[in-house]
């Protein structure tokens, strides 16, 4: 380890904290860089397929997520504005049966907390919060960064008689990977001056303590709803504590704002026809988070030198199968993979990772844009899904995923 080059990673979202611990683990030493002060992850609950636990539980993180998870017994889609289920499918001990991993569902902020412990327990990672990535150079000795230190919020005083709240810095990194979100400063810098698509949907999220969830939201399932222009979704996090409950409206204007509170009428508005229970948990939600949804092509870089992207940095997607995260988690255990087996040749790594993962995550960003379309049906063409559902039946509303749970990252 002590020969091996230190690799720079910008972001400790799921991705970077999942490859810290990974390459670390694979023998690297990391340099994990982030941008906020205080690591704090928003945004409630996450679903965590066989394809990612797997990858979790093979980094040794079982038995610290174990009290925090939920292993949701089964999952029911209902039509929103009838409230009929139209099919129920098992994800309990079948699916670990079936594809050697369970089908999670967490808070955020646990799951954080968890790779967050096992990172500050690896002596390989060193994590610097409140820097930010503001370009980086790939030079023939290295890749060169500008890093802005933030001085607000870190106990540090700006240099006395200046107004400053943050101080940039150079760095010179062997090897920097891109793991910085949506918005990537690394993904700039290295090329794509493009900015995401606006998808002109929006993501409306909270959490309801179970206690006071209507009586009509099961408390140990997956509910999606499907109705015209807008979807929800609910699961237990907090180990059954709260129901997290994610409500998806197509939105014109969804591109115009970034993320912010949310005013709950209008989506009290939006869902007054759809059945009591969907209505119910709605009101029940003290407030809401709104985020705008975007996503863009898969790219990871420029292809040459010790430089790559991964997460949503590399290929953000629509969240209409779940899989951003697990996709970012994935892409942690090639990359380490990769590095273990060239560590002293880290860009040949990089392109060996990128050539394993492009063809399957453009494959999965495809399938969200495709559910995007179809879960927000109206008229004639909503009561043909809803048909095509009912038919398709429970059994298969997993097993048609099975390319994606399959995978051994
Ligand atoms: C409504 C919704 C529901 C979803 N549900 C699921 C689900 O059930 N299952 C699933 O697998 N996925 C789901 N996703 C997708 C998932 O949340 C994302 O794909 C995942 O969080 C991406 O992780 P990341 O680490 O790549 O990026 P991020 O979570 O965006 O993390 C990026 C990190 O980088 C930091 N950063 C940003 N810029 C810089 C910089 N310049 N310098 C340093 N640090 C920087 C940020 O502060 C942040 O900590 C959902 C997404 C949405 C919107």
């Amino acid at each position: 380890m002590a020969d091996a080059p230190r690799i720079a990673i910008a972001g400790a979202g799921i991705a970077g904290l999942t490859a810290a611990l990974a390459l670390a683990r694979a023998g690297n030493p990391v340099s994990l860089i982030e941008q906020s002060a205080v690591l704090e992850e928003v945004g409630a609950g996450i679903q965590l397929t066989p394809n990612a636990s797997r990858v979790l539980i093979g980094l040794g993180l079982r038995d610290a997520l174990a009290p925090l998870v939920v292993t949701p017994a089964g999952m029911d889609v209902r039509a929103g504005g009838s409230g009929a289920v139209l099919a129920s499918g098992p994800l309990g001990p079948e699916i670990e049966a079936a594809y050697g991993a369970p089908w999670w569902v967490v808070h955020r902020a646990d799951l954080q907390a968890v790779l967050l412990q096992a990172c500050r327990n690896e002596p390989a990672i060193s994590l610097e919060t409140g820097l930010r990535l503001v370009s980086a150079t790939p030079l023939e000795s290295g890749i060169s960064l500008i890093l802005e230190r933030s001085l607000s919020g870190t106990g540090e005083s700006p240099p006395s008689g200046s107004d400053a709240v943050s101080a940039q810095e150079k760095r010179l990194v062997s090897a920097l990977v891109g793991a910085d979100g949506l918005w990537s400063a690394a993904r700039k810098a290295l090329g794509d001056k493009n900015l995401p698509h606006n998808r002109s949907r929006t993501a409306w999220r909270a959490t309801v303590p179970v206690d006071t969830a209507p009586p009509g939201i099961p408390r140990d399932r997956v509910g999606l709803w499907l109705g015209a222009g807008a979807h929800l979704v609910h699961y237990p996090v907090k180990a059954g504590r709260l129901i997290n409950l994610v409500a998806i409206l197509s939105d014109p204007s969804s591109g115009e704002s970034w993320s912010g509170p949310g005013d709950k009428m209008v989506l009290v508005r939006r869902f007054r026809n759809w059945a009591e229970p969907a209505r119910a948990l709605i009101a029940a939600a003290d407030s809401f988070l709104t985020w705008p949804l975007g996503d863009r092509d898969t790219w990871f870089g420029p292809g040459e030198g010790a430089v790559t992207l991964m997460g949503d940095a590399a290929h953000p997607m629509l969240p209409f199968l779940a899989q951003g995260g697990a996709m970012a988690i994935e892409d942690a255990a090639v990359l380490a993979r990769e590095v273990q087996a060239t560590p002293g040749d880290l860009a040949a790594a990089f392109r060996r990772y990128e050539a394993a993962r492009r063809a399957r995550v453009a494959a999965v960003q495809r399938g969200a844009r495709v559910n995007g379309r179809i879960y927000h049906l109206d008229g004639p063409l909503g009561f043909a899904r809803d048909t095509a559902i009912r038919l398709m039946g429970g059994k298969h509303l997993v097993s048609s995923y099975d390319w994606i749970y399959r995978h051994k990252a």
